[in-house]
């Protein structure tokens, strides 16, 4: 785990908190600020959207269980707003941590007093840590996920991974695959740009090759991919699956990190032709885990 390199100042990155005015200031702190005591400890969840999330009642769950006085709660966010009310959190009583989601993972960097060495590559937080005063981004996608990915290990080692999305988690799957063995992974997004630069940050790996695709061969890549993992938020909202029925097989592993709903048009599809699916409720509490153990309320020995 990095926090070891950060305390050793290797992976540190310069201060870049700055306090807006004390009017702003105040306003905002309210919301974050509500009547709890300075003693509990508290963990919010950043993005938007994020009334689906399940993290307040995986977390509140795990601080019962064990008497640890904390909480976690939503703390939803729109864009206009971002900057205002992320310097209000960073600045509210009593906070030690929180996660952050779609969309803000490579936006929040900015704001943090230092990153983790898998954040320093992958250029995405999704766990914040409060650690004496300063706060420090980690990537705990990338393990949460590579953990839920060692049932499969055999059937993908070697092959081809198609993976739909260039967006704050993408990053994290793509190392994952490679790092579980995947030889090839395709990256389609809607917006091409981004997963062509999503490619170039893979371009020294050797593990395996990144390749953008094209909207022309993305149906022929789905059929040739041992695993397909919807890594955007199609679905969230009940949309359509971006893989039509025909590119998918038996034999085939659908993975998405979508998981309220719990069956996506996407994981439907799969499942009607005979695929292996999954949806996202594993990695998020797989992830959970290594949080709670950054933040230091889980011991390694607790696993
Ligand atoms: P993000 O940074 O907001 O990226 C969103 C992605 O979805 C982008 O690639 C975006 O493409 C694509 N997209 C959005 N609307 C689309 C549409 N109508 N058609 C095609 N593509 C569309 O979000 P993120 O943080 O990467 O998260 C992505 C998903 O993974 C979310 O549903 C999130 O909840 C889930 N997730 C789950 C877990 C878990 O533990 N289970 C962990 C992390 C994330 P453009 O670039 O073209 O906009």
């Amino acid at each position: 785990m990095s926090k070891e390199n950060f305390t050793k100042g290797k992976f540190a990155k310069e201060k870049t908190v700055r306090k807006t005015s004390a009017q702003t200031e105040s306003a905002s702190k309210e919301s974050v600020n509500s009547a709890s005591s300075q003693a509990i400890k508290r963990f919010f969840l950043v993005g938007y959207p994020i009334a689906h999330s399940l993290s307040p009642s995986i977390y509140n769950a795990f601080f019962k269980e064990h008497k640890i006085s904390a909480e976690y709660a939503l703390y939803e966010i729109k864009e206009p707003e971002f900057e205002q009310k992320v310097r209000a959190l960073l600045s509210a009583e009593g906070i030690c941590g929180f996660n952050v989601t779609q969309p803000y993972k490579k936006r929040i960097i900015e704001f943090l007093d230092g990153l983790s060495g898998d954040v320093v590559f992958l250029q995405s937080v999704n766990c914040v840590s409060r650690e004496n005063g300063k706060f420090i981004g980690y990537n705990t996608d990338r393990a949460g996920f590579e953990k839920t990915l060692g049932a499969f290990k055999a059937r993908i080692f070697g092959k081809d991974a198609l993976v739909l999305g260039a967006g704050g988690v993408a990053p994290a799957v793509v190392k994952g695959l490679l790092n579980a063995g995947v030889k090839r992974v395709f990256v389609y997004n809607r917006t091409f740009q981004r997963a062509v630069r999503l490619a170039e940050l893979f371009k020294n790996e050797e593990n395996g090759s990144v390749q953008p695709v094209l909207q022309e061969a993305l149906f022929e890549t789905a059929k040739s991919s041992a695993i397909i993992v919807n890594a955007t938020t199609v679905g969230l909202k009940g949309e359509k699956s971006i893989i039509p029925e025909q590119s998918i097989f038996s034999g085939q592993i659908l993975y998405d990190l979508i998981y309220n709903p719990e069956e996506t048009d996407f994981l439907r599809i799969g499942k009607s032709r005979g695929a292996t699916v999954v949806n996202g409720l594993p990695m998020l509490k797989a992830q959970a885990e290594e949080n709670l153990k950054i933040w230091g309320l889980k011991g390694e020995e607790d696993d």
